[in-house]
């Protein structure tokens, strides 16, 4: 395959990295393998770009869980199709070991997000529980999402698990040791990439808890730092390599 992303419709699964090919398999069930010159990993943090790098290189990794899940609520537009609330503001609803948080989107909906122990998660199970929880802990949320949806979404929506994820090293940390040559053991760099083919960036390489407010940065950071790198370097990633202990 020369140039262009590849595409995923389906889910991407592993064949073996030294062959250089990918497999994609499709809606259909078929499985359509793929020879690429060059795999970007950019599949978040349960990447399986990463768990194929994993078996190939001597990959440094940590994963950890917090305590606490988050689940989203949807609040809709007015029927004049106006946003229901102020969306210059930050809306939070700090509530000590819990909270709720309220962000604008385009389409004039806000997307609430619920960030509370896993324990908590599951005490609340049915209609009753939802509606009595909000009663008690957020009851000028109720008309704003509305009763009905509410529980709907809180029902129908999964709890998401929140965890960190760290391969030993970042572009951002290579991007420095090449160009200011400070010499790779110092920062313990260890491979997130597989010689010149496959490399994993975002939340595939290091995802981080949401409170940071740094992931998706990070993300773009990544980016920029591949940008810096490639022109020179992108039809021999040797220097990259070298970097690998
Ligand atoms: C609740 C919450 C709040 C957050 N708030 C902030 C914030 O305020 N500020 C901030 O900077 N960051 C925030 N983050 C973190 C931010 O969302 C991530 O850092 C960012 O989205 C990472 O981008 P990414 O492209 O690396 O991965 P993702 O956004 O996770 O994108 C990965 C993509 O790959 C796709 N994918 C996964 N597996 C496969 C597969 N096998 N085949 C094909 N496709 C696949 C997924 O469907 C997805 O589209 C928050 C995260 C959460 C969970």
């Amino acid at each position: 395959m020369s140039g262009g992303p590849l595409s995923f419709p389906a889910r991407f699964f592993c064949s073996p990295l030294v062959q250089s090919s990918v497999s994609n398999f499709r809606p259909d069930g078929n499985r359509k393998v793929v020879k690429s010159d060059l795999v970007i990993g950019t599949d978040g943090a349960h990447s399986a770009v990463r768990k194929l790098l994993m078996r190939q290189v001597r990959m440094d990794y940590s994963q950890q869980y917090i305590g606490h899940g988050y689940k989203e609520l949807t609040i809709r537009p007015t029927s004049e199709r106006e946003f229901r609330m102020d969306h210059g503001s930050l809306h939070i609803w700090p509530r000590q070991t819990f909270m709720m948080i309220a962000l604008p989107n385009k389409d004039k909906t806000f997307t609430c997000t619920l960030f509370m122990p896993f324990e908590k998660f599951e005490e609340i199970k049915t209609q009753d529980e939802v509606l009595a929880f909000f009663e008690r802990e957020f009851p000028d949320a109720i008309p704003i999402i509305g009763q009905e949806n509410l529980i709907n979404d809180y029902l129908k929506n999964p709890v998401g698990p929140l965890m960190t994820v760290k391969v030993k090293t970042c572009l951002f940390v290579c991007f420095v040791v090449v160009f200011l040559n400070i010499p790779p053991p110092f920062f313990q760099c260890k491979p997130y990439h597989y010689q010149d083919f496959c490399v994993i960036l975002g939340d595939a390489a290091h995802a981080m808890v949401p409170f940071y407010g740094q992931g998706m940065n990070c993300g773009f950071q990544d980016v920029l730092v591949l940008d810096k790198v490639s022109p020179p370097f992108f039809s021999s990633w040797g220097v990259v390599s070298c970097l690998t202990i």
